[in-house]
Protein backbone atom coordinates (compact mmCIF):
# COMPACT_ATOMS: atom_id res chain seq x y z
CA UNK A 1 0.00 0.00 0.00
CA UNK A 2 1.72 3.73 -0.76
CA UNK A 3 1.17 6.16 1.98
CA UNK A 4 -0.68 9.73 0.61
CA UNK A 5 1.09 12.09 2.86
CA UNK A 6 -1.27 15.10 3.81
CA UNK A 7 0.36 15.60 7.41
CA UNK A 8 3.18 18.01 6.43
CA UNK A 9 2.55 20.19 9.03
CA UNK A 10 3.70 17.62 11.52
CA UNK A 11 6.45 16.67 9.75
CA UNK A 12 7.96 16.94 6.14
CA UNK A 13 10.12 14.00 3.85
CA UNK A 14 13.57 15.67 3.61
CA UNK A 15 13.65 16.04 0.29
CA UNK A 16 16.45 14.09 -1.97
CA UNK A 17 18.25 17.12 -3.54
CA UNK A 18 18.41 18.28 0.39
CA UNK A 19 19.93 14.58 1.62
CA UNK A 20 22.01 14.83 -1.25
CA UNK A 21 24.23 17.39 0.05
CA UNK A 22 23.80 16.31 3.42
CA UNK A 23 25.34 12.79 3.05
CA UNK A 24 29.33 13.94 2.75
CA UNK A 25 29.04 15.85 6.03
CA UNK A 26 28.47 12.85 7.59
CA UNK A 27 31.49 10.86 5.94
CA UNK A 28 34.16 12.00 4.50
CA UNK A 29 33.94 15.91 5.74
CA UNK A 30 33.34 15.15 9.53
CA UNK A 31 36.18 18.38 10.46
CA UNK A 32 35.03 20.45 12.84
CA UNK A 33 33.77 23.51 11.12
CA UNK A 34 36.15 26.00 14.32
CA UNK A 35 39.03 24.15 13.93
CA UNK A 36 42.03 26.20 12.45
CA UNK A 37 43.06 23.55 9.95
CA UNK A 38 41.49 23.74 6.30
CA UNK A 39 39.75 19.88 6.67
CA UNK A 40 37.83 21.74 9.30
CA UNK A 41 38.23 24.70 7.81
CA UNK A 42 36.37 23.45 4.33
CA UNK A 43 33.05 22.76 6.61
CA UNK A 44 33.03 25.92 7.58
CA UNK A 45 32.91 27.41 4.51
CA UNK A 46 29.63 25.21 3.82
CA UNK A 47 27.99 26.77 7.06
CA UNK A 48 28.75 30.13 5.65
CA UNK A 49 27.04 29.28 2.55
CA UNK A 50 23.72 27.86 4.46
CA UNK A 51 23.95 30.68 6.37
CA UNK A 52 23.67 32.62 3.53
CA UNK A 53 20.98 30.64 2.01
CA UNK A 54 18.52 30.74 4.76
CA UNK A 55 19.51 34.43 4.88
CA UNK A 56 18.59 34.89 1.16
CA UNK A 57 15.26 33.12 2.23
CA UNK A 58 14.12 35.53 4.98
CA UNK A 59 15.30 38.78 3.17
CA UNK A 60 17.56 39.04 5.82
CA UNK A 61 21.61 39.49 6.75
CA UNK A 62 23.26 36.58 7.21
CA UNK A 63 24.36 37.62 10.60
CA UNK A 64 20.96 38.08 11.63
CA UNK A 65 20.73 33.73 11.39
CA UNK A 66 21.45 31.62 14.14
CA UNK A 67 21.56 27.77 14.24
CA UNK A 68 19.68 26.19 16.90
CA UNK A 69 18.12 22.50 17.48
CA UNK A 70 15.14 23.53 16.38
CA UNK A 71 11.61 25.73 16.58
CA UNK A 72 11.16 24.96 20.37
CA UNK A 73 14.33 25.96 20.85
CA UNK A 74 14.48 29.32 18.95
CA UNK A 75 10.94 30.37 20.81
CA UNK A 76 12.78 29.44 23.97
CA UNK A 77 15.55 31.71 23.01
CA UNK A 78 13.30 34.68 22.49
CA UNK A 79 10.88 35.03 25.10
CA UNK A 80 13.48 34.29 27.37
CA UNK A 81 16.30 36.44 25.85
CA UNK A 82 13.53 39.47 25.70
CA UNK A 83 12.78 38.68 30.04
CA UNK A 84 16.75 38.83 30.54
CA UNK A 85 17.62 42.20 28.66
CA UNK A 86 14.45 43.97 30.39
CA UNK A 87 14.64 42.47 33.84
CA UNK A 88 12.34 45.54 34.90
CA UNK A 89 9.28 44.53 32.56
CA UNK A 90 7.50 41.19 33.93
CA UNK A 91 4.96 41.29 31.03
CA UNK A 92 4.36 38.72 28.16
CA UNK A 93 1.94 39.12 25.50
CA UNK A 94 1.03 36.08 23.59
CA UNK A 95 -1.92 34.78 21.62
CA UNK A 96 -4.51 31.35 22.83
CA UNK A 97 -3.65 29.62 19.66
CA UNK A 98 0.06 29.57 20.00
CA UNK A 99 1.97 25.93 19.68
CA UNK A 100 2.75 24.79 23.10
CA UNK A 101 6.72 25.77 22.23
CA UNK A 102 5.12 29.24 23.37
CA UNK A 103 2.40 28.62 25.23
CA UNK A 104 3.72 25.96 27.90
CA UNK A 105 6.66 28.09 28.22
CA UNK A 106 4.68 31.20 29.17
CA UNK A 107 2.88 29.16 31.31
CA UNK A 108 6.14 27.89 33.22
CA UNK A 109 7.24 31.69 32.61
CA UNK A 110 3.64 32.61 34.67
CA UNK A 111 4.12 30.59 37.73
CA UNK A 112 7.98 32.04 37.91
CA UNK A 113 6.20 35.16 38.57
CA UNK A 114 5.44 36.95 34.96
CA UNK A 115 2.64 38.02 33.94
CA UNK A 116 1.00 36.30 30.50
CA UNK A 117 -1.79 37.83 28.41
CA UNK A 118 -3.09 35.06 26.12
CA UNK A 119 -4.93 37.33 23.36
CA UNK A 120 -8.44 35.98 22.09
CA UNK A 121 -9.18 34.81 18.44
CA UNK A 122 -12.50 35.27 16.90
CA UNK A 123 -14.36 32.54 15.91
CA UNK A 124 -12.72 32.24 12.18
CA UNK A 125 -8.78 32.33 14.31
CA UNK A 126 -8.54 35.69 13.86
CA UNK A 127 -6.49 38.13 16.08
CA UNK A 128 -8.32 40.55 18.28
CA UNK A 129 -5.57 43.70 16.97
CA UNK A 130 -7.79 46.19 19.48
CA UNK A 131 -7.22 43.76 22.25
CA UNK A 132 -3.89 43.54 21.19
CA UNK A 133 -3.25 47.11 21.37
CA UNK A 134 -5.18 47.50 24.67
CA UNK A 135 -2.98 44.85 26.06
CA UNK A 136 0.57 46.47 25.80
CA UNK A 137 1.95 48.19 28.81
CA UNK A 138 4.99 49.71 29.74
CA UNK A 139 5.76 46.84 31.34
CA UNK A 140 5.49 43.98 28.66
CA UNK A 141 9.17 43.47 28.08
CA UNK A 142 7.82 40.99 24.31
CA UNK A 143 5.09 40.32 22.27
CA UNK A 144 5.13 36.53 21.15
CA UNK A 145 2.79 35.95 17.59
CA UNK A 146 2.53 33.13 15.90
CA UNK A 147 3.14 34.29 11.97
CA UNK A 148 0.72 31.29 10.82
CA UNK A 149 -1.28 28.39 12.61
CA UNK A 150 -0.36 25.17 12.44
CA UNK A 151 -3.86 23.40 13.24
CA UNK A 152 -5.54 25.91 11.13
CA UNK A 153 -3.08 27.67 8.31
CA UNK A 154 -4.67 31.17 9.49
CA UNK A 155 -2.24 33.96 9.33
CA UNK A 156 -1.52 36.56 11.79
CA UNK A 157 -1.05 40.27 10.65
CA UNK A 158 2.08 40.31 12.43
CA UNK A 159 4.05 42.90 10.48
CA UNK A 160 1.17 45.37 11.93
CA UNK A 161 1.38 43.74 14.73
CA UNK A 162 5.45 44.26 15.35
CA UNK A 163 4.71 47.79 14.17
CA UNK A 164 2.81 48.72 16.97
CA UNK A 165 5.25 46.84 19.56
CA UNK A 166 7.77 49.39 18.56
CA UNK A 167 5.49 52.34 18.77
CA UNK A 168 5.60 51.59 22.47
CA UNK A 169 9.69 50.40 22.36
CA UNK A 170 8.82 46.72 23.19
CA UNK A 171 10.02 43.81 21.18
CA UNK A 172 8.50 41.50 19.05
CA UNK A 173 9.10 38.07 17.91
CA UNK A 174 7.09 35.77 15.63
CA UNK A 175 7.05 32.02 15.78
CA UNK A 176 6.83 31.26 11.98
CA UNK A 177 7.95 27.86 12.12
CA UNK A 178 4.31 27.23 9.81
CA UNK A 179 5.06 30.08 7.60
CA UNK A 180 8.60 30.17 6.33
CA UNK A 181 9.11 28.31 2.81
CA UNK A 182 4.94 28.45 2.49
CA UNK A 183 4.57 32.55 2.26
CA UNK A 184 7.09 35.55 1.29
CA UNK A 185 9.06 36.41 4.08
CA UNK A 186 10.96 40.00 3.58
CA UNK A 187 12.79 40.72 7.18
CA UNK A 188 14.23 43.83 5.32
CA UNK A 189 10.85 45.08 5.34
CA UNK A 190 9.33 45.01 8.52
CA UNK A 191 10.10 45.67 12.29
CA UNK A 192 10.20 42.17 13.75
CA UNK A 193 13.05 41.40 16.03
CA UNK A 194 13.25 38.07 16.47
CA UNK A 195 11.55 35.15 14.46
CA UNK A 196 11.71 30.97 14.50
CA UNK A 197 11.63 28.46 12.17
CA UNK A 198 12.24 24.36 12.17
CA UNK A 199 14.26 22.99 9.65
CA UNK A 200 11.83 19.63 9.27
CA UNK A 201 8.79 21.48 8.09
CA UNK A 202 10.64 22.92 4.99
CA UNK A 203 11.56 19.24 3.53
CA UNK A 204 15.05 19.55 5.81
CA UNK A 205 15.71 17.21 8.25
CA UNK A 206 14.67 17.48 12.18
CA UNK A 207 16.81 18.37 15.13
CA UNK A 208 17.73 21.64 13.30
CA UNK A 209 16.68 25.31 13.31
CA UNK A 210 17.16 28.94 12.98
CA UNK A 211 16.52 32.16 15.54
CA UNK A 212 16.36 34.85 13.30
CA UNK A 213 18.00 38.09 15.50
CA UNK A 214 17.52 41.62 14.29
CA UNK A 215 20.85 43.57 13.85
CA UNK A 216 21.28 46.13 17.23
CA UNK A 217 18.31 43.74 19.28
CA UNK A 218 18.69 43.42 22.83
CA UNK A 219 19.90 39.84 23.18
CA UNK A 220 20.96 37.52 26.06
CA UNK A 221 21.88 33.94 24.78
CA UNK A 222 20.23 31.15 26.19
CA UNK A 223 22.74 28.22 25.46
CA UNK A 224 25.62 29.12 27.07
CA UNK A 225 29.15 27.37 25.74
CA UNK A 226 31.45 27.89 23.32
CA UNK A 227 32.33 30.68 20.52
CA UNK A 228 30.02 28.86 18.33
CA UNK A 229 27.51 31.41 16.41
CA UNK A 230 29.25 34.11 17.58
CA UNK A 231 28.69 33.47 21.20
CA UNK A 232 24.97 33.88 20.80
CA UNK A 233 24.26 29.83 20.96
CA UNK A 234 26.92 27.55 22.33
CA UNK A 235 27.67 24.05 21.05
CA UNK A 236 28.99 22.43 17.69
CA UNK A 237 27.55 22.99 14.77
CA UNK A 238 24.77 19.97 13.21
CA UNK A 239 26.55 20.68 9.82
CA UNK A 240 25.30 18.21 7.85
CA UNK A 241 21.68 19.16 8.79
CA UNK A 242 22.69 23.06 8.82
CA UNK A 243 24.17 21.91 5.25
CA UNK A 244 20.86 20.08 4.40
CA UNK A 245 18.78 23.23 5.59
CA UNK A 246 20.08 25.93 3.65
CA UNK A 247 19.55 23.42 0.54
CA UNK A 248 15.93 23.78 1.74
CA UNK A 249 15.53 27.03 1.69
CA UNK A 250 17.23 27.55 -1.78
CA UNK A 251 14.67 25.24 -2.86
CA UNK A 252 11.75 26.75 -1.15
CA UNK A 253 12.25 29.87 -2.74
CA UNK A 254 12.31 28.06 -5.97
CA UNK A 255 9.32 25.94 -4.94
CA UNK A 256 7.24 29.48 -3.31
CA UNK A 257 5.18 29.92 -6.97
CA UNK A 258 4.54 26.00 -7.02
CA UNK A 259 3.03 26.14 -3.04
CA UNK A 260 1.06 29.04 -3.62
CA UNK A 261 -0.66 27.92 -7.08
CA UNK A 262 0.04 24.14 -7.66
CA UNK A 263 -0.61 23.13 -3.94
CA UNK A 264 -3.17 25.95 -2.96
CA UNK A 265 -5.31 24.61 -6.26
CA UNK A 266 -5.20 20.67 -4.54
CA UNK A 267 -6.24 21.90 -1.02
CA UNK A 268 -9.04 24.29 -2.57
CA UNK A 269 -10.60 21.62 -4.82
CA UNK A 270 -9.62 18.32 -1.71
CA UNK A 271 -12.16 21.11 0.66
CA UNK A 272 -14.36 21.99 -1.73
CA UNK A 273 -15.18 18.79 -2.53
CA UNK A 274 -15.55 17.41 0.82
CA UNK A 275 -17.69 20.18 2.09
CA UNK A 276 -19.96 19.39 -1.33
CA UNK A 277 -20.25 15.86 -0.64
CA UNK A 278 -20.37 15.27 2.97
CA UNK A 279 -23.13 16.93 4.81
CA UNK A 280 -22.57 18.33 8.22
CA UNK A 281 -19.08 19.63 7.43
CA UNK A 282 -17.55 23.12 7.60
CA UNK A 283 -13.97 24.41 7.23
CA UNK A 284 -12.04 25.96 10.34
CA UNK A 285 -10.26 29.17 10.39
CA UNK A 286 -10.46 32.37 8.14
CA UNK A 287 -9.88 31.18 4.81
CA UNK A 288 -8.88 34.02 3.58
CA UNK A 289 -5.62 34.79 5.23
CA UNK A 290 -4.72 31.41 5.80
CA UNK A 291 -1.57 28.98 4.40
CA UNK A 292 -1.70 27.32 0.67
CA UNK A 293 -1.47 24.09 1.96
CA UNK A 294 -3.47 23.73 4.81
CA UNK A 295 -6.80 22.93 5.75
CA UNK A 296 -8.86 22.09 8.88
CA UNK A 297 -12.26 20.73 8.27
CA UNK A 298 -14.85 19.30 10.88
CA UNK A 299 -16.78 16.34 10.06
CA UNK A 300 -19.97 16.49 12.81
CA UNK A 301 -21.09 14.03 14.91
CA UNK A 302 -17.94 11.72 14.72
CA UNK A 303 -14.57 11.34 16.58
CA UNK A 304 -11.28 12.80 14.74
CA UNK A 305 -9.60 9.56 15.80
CA UNK A 306 -11.63 7.34 14.53
CA UNK A 307 -11.69 8.96 11.31
CA UNK A 308 -7.62 9.06 11.52
CA UNK A 309 -7.99 5.48 12.26
CA UNK A 310 -9.89 4.63 9.07
CA UNK A 311 -7.75 6.96 6.62
CA UNK A 312 -4.61 4.71 8.06
CA UNK A 313 -6.60 1.65 6.68
CA UNK A 314 -6.21 3.36 3.33
CA UNK A 315 -2.35 4.50 4.31
CA UNK A 316 -4.00 7.98 4.10
CA UNK A 317 -1.97 10.38 6.83
CA UNK A 318 -3.60 13.86 7.86
CA UNK A 319 -4.01 14.50 11.79
CA UNK A 320 -7.07 15.15 14.02
CA UNK A 321 -8.03 18.70 16.55
CA UNK A 322 -8.52 16.58 19.51
CA UNK A 323 -6.07 14.67 21.30
CA UNK A 324 -6.21 11.82 23.82
CA UNK A 325 -5.70 13.19 27.28
CA UNK A 326 -6.36 11.18 29.96
CA UNK A 327 -8.86 8.27 28.40
CA UNK A 328 -11.11 11.32 27.58
CA UNK A 329 -11.12 13.07 23.89
CA UNK A 330 -10.08 17.05 24.14
CA UNK A 331 -10.71 19.40 21.42
CA UNK A 332 -7.32 21.08 20.88
CA UNK A 333 -6.88 24.09 22.73
CA UNK A 334 -6.77 25.97 19.37
CA UNK A 335 -10.08 25.11 18.10
CA UNK A 336 -11.87 26.19 21.79
CA UNK A 337 -10.05 29.55 21.19
CA UNK A 338 -12.09 29.90 18.64
CA UNK A 339 -14.99 29.02 19.76
CA UNK A 340 -15.69 25.59 17.66
CA UNK A 341 -18.79 24.07 19.03
CA UNK A 342 -18.41 20.70 21.04
CA UNK A 343 -19.37 18.10 18.17
CA UNK A 344 -17.77 20.07 15.48
CA UNK A 345 -14.36 20.38 17.27
CA UNK A 346 -14.22 16.54 18.04
CA UNK A 347 -14.55 15.24 14.53
CA UNK A 348 -12.11 17.68 13.37
CA UNK A 349 -9.01 16.83 10.74
CA UNK A 350 -6.21 18.99 9.44
CA UNK A 351 -4.74 18.09 6.08
CA UNK A 352 -1.57 19.70 5.41
CA UNK A 353 -0.50 19.11 2.20
CA UNK A 354 3.26 20.00 0.42
CA UNK A 355 4.81 20.11 -3.29
CA UNK A 356 4.87 16.27 -3.53
CA UNK A 357 1.36 15.70 -3.29
CA UNK A 358 -0.40 15.27 -6.98
CA UNK A 359 -3.97 15.25 -8.10
CA UNK A 360 -3.98 11.40 -8.41
CA UNK A 361 -3.39 11.88 -4.36
CA UNK A 362 -5.96 14.42 -3.63
CA UNK A 363 -9.02 12.32 -5.87
CA UNK A 364 -8.24 9.39 -4.10
CA UNK A 365 -9.15 11.05 -0.40
CA UNK A 366 -11.69 12.78 -1.83
CA UNK A 367 -13.04 9.35 -2.62
CA UNK A 368 -12.34 7.61 0.11
CA UNK A 369 -13.91 10.26 2.81
CA UNK A 370 -17.37 10.37 2.54
CA UNK A 371 -17.60 6.50 2.85
CA UNK A 372 -15.62 6.82 5.80
CA UNK A 373 -18.06 9.36 7.74
CA UNK A 374 -20.94 7.52 6.30
CA UNK A 375 -19.67 4.37 7.83
CA UNK A 376 -18.87 6.22 11.19
CA UNK A 377 -22.09 8.04 11.53
CA UNK A 378 -24.03 4.86 11.29
CA UNK A 379 -21.63 3.31 14.38
CA UNK A 380 -22.54 7.47 16.04
CA UNK A 381 -25.19 7.55 18.85
CA UNK A 382 -25.58 11.13 18.12
CA UNK A 383 -25.88 11.29 14.04
CA UNK A 384 -28.81 8.56 15.01
CA UNK A 385 -30.60 11.00 17.02
CA UNK A 386 -29.55 14.75 16.51
CA UNK A 387 -27.98 14.37 12.92
CA UNK A 388 -30.21 12.32 11.32
CA UNK A 389 -33.03 14.42 12.29
CA UNK A 390 -31.29 17.76 10.91
CA UNK A 391 -30.14 15.86 7.60
CA UNK A 392 -33.71 14.77 6.64
CA UNK A 393 -35.91 18.06 5.89
CA UNK A 394 -39.09 17.47 7.03
N1 LIG B 1 5.90 26.27 16.37
C1 LIG B 1 4.99 25.79 15.52
C2 LIG B 1 3.93 26.69 14.97
C3 LIG B 1 5.02 24.44 15.13
O1 LIG B 1 4.10 23.97 14.30
C4 LIG B 1 6.04 23.62 15.69
C5 LIG B 1 6.08 22.18 15.35
O2 LIG B 1 5.06 21.55 15.14
C6 LIG B 1 6.98 24.19 16.55
C7 LIG B 1 6.88 25.52 16.88
C8 LIG B 1 8.09 23.37 17.15
O3 LIG B 1 9.10 23.12 16.20
P1 LIG B 1 10.15 21.94 16.49
O4 LIG B 1 9.41 20.66 16.26
O5 LIG B 1 11.24 22.15 15.50
O6 LIG B 1 10.62 22.11 17.88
Amino acid sequence: MTTIYLDNNATTKVSAEVLAVMLPYFGNFYGNPSSMHTFGGQVGIKIREAREKVAALLGASPDEIIFTSCGTESDNTAIRSALASYPDRKHIVTSRVEHPAVRSLCAHLAKEGYRVTELPVDNEGRLNMDAYEKSLTPDTAIVSLMWANNETGVIFPVERAAEIAHERGILFHTDAVQAVGKIPINMEKNAIDMLSLSGHKLHAPKGIGVFYLRRGTRFSPFMIGGHQERERRGGTENTPSIIGLGKACELAARYMEDENTRVRQLRDKLENELLARIPHSRVNGDRVNRLPNTTNISFEFVEGEGILLMLDRYGICASSGSACTSGSLQPSHVLRAMGVPFTMAHGSIRYSLSIENTEEEIDLVIETMPEIIERLRAMSPYWQTEGQACATPS
